[in-house]
């Protein structure tokens, strides 16, 4: 029905957006697109920087259907939003604490009628896949679970939702140094293994420069996109990457052009 829709090249499609709160005398947003395209046998991970209140949050929100901008439109696989199944991860309180470890990864099977035995299984997959086998009985909440592991059970559960899109706000902010890095490549192996188009905000350069195919800085008042920066390094990333001059480079260079937008 789509074959020829153009809309189909991109993952992800927000057009001639704007945003008001108040019936239209202020505009947060306007006149606001961002695209991406679809890579479908290698998915993507899109980071977006920009100072706090530039709209990222209210950029992922739109995507994962939790909100609809006062104009514009949305488009997720070239369809609307609402129509397909988009989770979030957030930097805490991503999970249902008074639920399983294992009920919050199969969340998005119960409510499509899937069976417990099913989803069980498929959910133990995901556990184990994030590392949290032998947890998989405990509620998800802290202290029971550390930051990290709450937060491998919101990934768990993103995924199994929906594979192809995953979207992260800040999801690493409150981790400790240790577990922030070790969960940078978790993460790095799962968009690889499940070729995911990946949405990820972060205030931290470093991390955002080696995660990334691609950059995005956002300015405020109103919220628009002003620079991509594509990360020229080798798709295989770890720890020595952080050492290598191209990469030193490239925090650089970002963390520049970040102080210029905020001067706009
Ligand atoms: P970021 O995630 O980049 O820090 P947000 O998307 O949270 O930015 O917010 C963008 C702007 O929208 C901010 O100026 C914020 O104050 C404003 N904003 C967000 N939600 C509301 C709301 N419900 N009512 C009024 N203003 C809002
Ligand atoms: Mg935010």
């Amino acid at each position: 029905m789509f074959a020829d829709n153009p809309n189909q090249n991109n993952i992800i499609e927000l057009r001639g957006i704007s945003q008001s709160y108040d019936g239209g005398q202020n505009w947060i947003i306007q006149d606001f697109d961002f695209l991406i395209e679809d890579k479908p046998d290698q998915g993507q991970f899109v980071v977006l920087l920009g100072m706090s209140g530039s709209g990222k949050s209210t950029v992922l929100r739109y995507i994962a259907g939790l909100q609809k901008p006062t104009k514009g439109t949305v488009l997720v696989k070239g369809e609307e939003v609402d129509k397909q199944r988009v989770s979030m991860v957030f930097q805490q309180y991503s999970s249902l604490p008074w639920l399983t470890v294992l009920e919050n990864v199969g969340l998005a099977l119960k409510f499509q009628g899937v069976s417990k035995k099913e989803r069980d299984e498929k959910a133990m997959e995901l556990i184990k896949l994030v590392g949290l086998e032998g947890h998989e009985k405990k509620f998800a909440q802290y202290p029971t679970l550390s930051g990290g592991q709450l937060q491998r059970v919101a990934i768990a559960r993103s995924l199994l939702a929906n594979p192809e899109i995953l979207i992260m706000d800040e999801p690493f902010g409150a981790l400790d140094v240790k577990t922030r890095l070790t969960m940078q490549d978790l993460l790095t192996n799962i968009w690889r293994q499940f070729q995911s188009t990946i949405i990820f905000v972060t205030h931290d350069i470093s991390e955002a420069v080696y995660l990334a195919d691609d950059i995005y800085i956002m300015k405020s008042q109103p919220s628009k996109i002003v620079e991509h920066i594509h990360v020229d390094l080798p798709i295989e990333r770890n720890r020595l990457t952080k050492r290598d001059p191209q990469y030193i480079a490239l925090v650089h260079e970002v963390e520049d052009r970040m102080i210029s937008v905020s001067e706009l």
